[in-house]
This record gives C-alpha cells, sequence and structure tokens, in this order.
C-alpha cells in the first residue's frame, strides 16, 4: 500500500520535470470540434504542447462538460451537427462563466468574427490554420487574461512567482512543496470559483492516479497549505465548500 502510495506520486513528478511550457502548470483545454481527423491532430500537437485537453464532438457533450468542469481555454468549432458554437457562447455569456475562449472555424465572415467576439470570445482563428498558430494564440489568450502579462500571481497579501515556483506573503518566503505550489497555483488561477476536488486532481496529477487516493492526498495537502498560509498572514482563505470542492478567498 505504501509502496504504491509512494510510486504513484512520484511518477507524475517525474513526468513534470518535462513540462517546460512558459506558464509552468499544464493548461486544461476543451476542443469543441466535430471533424474527427482535426480533432485527433489538435489533441496529438497540444498534448506533446504539455496541453491537458479533453474532446466534445458535437454540441450536447460540449454544453455537459462546459456545465459540469472548469477549462482554461474552449477551441470552439462554429458549425457542430447539433447546434451552433455561437450558441454555446452565448450560454456561457449567461451562465456568468469566464471561460477563455478561441473560435476555430472555416466560416471566414466578418458577421461572425464580430458576433463571436461580442459574444465573448477571446480570438478568432480561421481554418486551415498551423497548429503552432493556434499554440500561440492560446498562449497569449491565457497570459492576457490571467496573468496580465505578469509572471506572478497575487491574491490577498500572497504573491506566487511562476517562474521560480515561489510563494511569498509581503516579500517574506513561504516554503512549499512541489504540490503544495501546484494546488496553490491552480486555486489562484481561479480566484473566488469553485474548484471541485477531481478539477484539482486531474489538474495536479493528471491521469495518473485513482480517484480515492488522490483525493486523501489533497486533503492532507490543503490541511498542510492552510496552515502555512495562515501563520504566514497571507490574508487568503482556502475554504471548504462542503460536498462540492474548495474556494480561495481574500479574508
Ligand atoms: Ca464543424
Amino acid at each position: 500500500m505504501i509502496l504504491s502510495v509512494v510510486l504513484r506520486i512520484y511518477i507524475p513528478t517525474i513526468y513534470s520535470i518535462f513540462e517546460l511550457a512558459p506558464i509552468l502548470i499544464p493548461m486544461k483545454l476543451l476542443l469543441v470540434e466535430d471533424e474527427k481527423e482535426l480533432a485527433d491532430l489538435l489533441v496529438e500537437s497540444l498534448t506533446k504542447e504539455k496541453f491537458v485537453i479533453e474532446t466534445a464532438e458535437d454540441f450536447a457533450t460540449a454544453m455537459e462538460k462546459i456545465t459540469l468542469y472548469e477549462y482554461d481555454c474552449i477551441l470552439l468549432d462554429l458549425g457542430l451537427p447539433d447546434g451552433s458554437g455561437l450558441d454555446i457562447l452565448k450560454n456561457l455569456k449567461t451562465e456568468g462563466k469566464a471561460e477563455n475562449v478561441i473560435i476555430i472555424s472555416a466560416r471566414d465572415s466578418l458577421d461572425d468574427k464580430l458576433t463571436g467576439l461580442h459574444l465573448g470570445a477571446d480570438d478568432y482563428l480561421t481554418k486551415p490554420f498551423h497548429v503552432a498558430e493556434l499554440n500561440a494564440r492560446i498562449m497569449a489568450v491565457l497570459r492576457r487574461k490571467k496573468m496580465d502579462g505578469k509572471n506572478s500571481l497575487d491574491f490577498g497579501h500572497l504573491s506566487l512567482d511562476l517562474e521560480n515556483r515561489s510563494a511569498s506573503v509581503r516579500e517574506k518566503d513561504i516554503p512549499l512543496n512541489r504540490k503544495e505550489f501546484d494546488i496553490l497555483n491552480y486555486f489562484l488561477f481561479n480566484k473566488n470559483r469553485l474548484v471541485t476536488r477531481t478539477a484539482l486532481a486531474e489538474y495536479v496529477w493528471g491521469d495518473f492516479i485513482d480517484q480515492a487516493d488522490n483525493f486523501d492526498f489533497i486533503y492532507s495537502q490543503i490541511k498542510n497549505l492552510r496552515k502555512k498560509l495562515r501563520e504566514a498572514n497571507a490574508g487568503v482563505e482556502i475554504k471548504a465548500v462542503y460536498g462540492a470542492g474548495y474556494r480561495i478567498i481574500k479574508l
């Protein structure tokens, strides 16, 4: 049992050494695309870029996933067999969701572009495009939205330096282990938002380990993190949301 836990913890750690993307933890993407060949190609390429990517090949699946999970960025085709990507955008807007969206569409009409951007899309890429171009757009959108071009995430008195993977409160370092840093990083990307335990586990560990062990481990890491934040007077707290997960808030 202990050995299996140790192995399970170490495998993703070794893996994470190779995550050299400019943003230092894997970003979770949803690709909404009904052309299977294109979808497969994008999944393969974006996985190589260290994105965690899920797919939806129709309107209904996309809506279901968007309702259940949170993504850093949604890549959205407009022409879907059972609906329009624009309606997905409308829905995100009415639900007050803050997901970043890049429209990927063969429709090269100014109308669609304007409608999409008006509905809150962050960017619009016309098919066919190079994967490198899409990758650059994703990184640009994520940087612009979530980090304002900075390399740190700040909340309360807490500051997370993403380049050096360190945390501080009023310039004083808080020692964190690798997983604590990843967890805190994920919370700060999702300030004031509900973070489910499943999302957190998937995000920090990928699909490597089974959920039960994951949740125990998350529970103890969060306990440690809370203590460190409290002792450092970080001015933020990780609140438990009963039966659902957690939310980081300012005190
Ligand atoms: Ca399509």
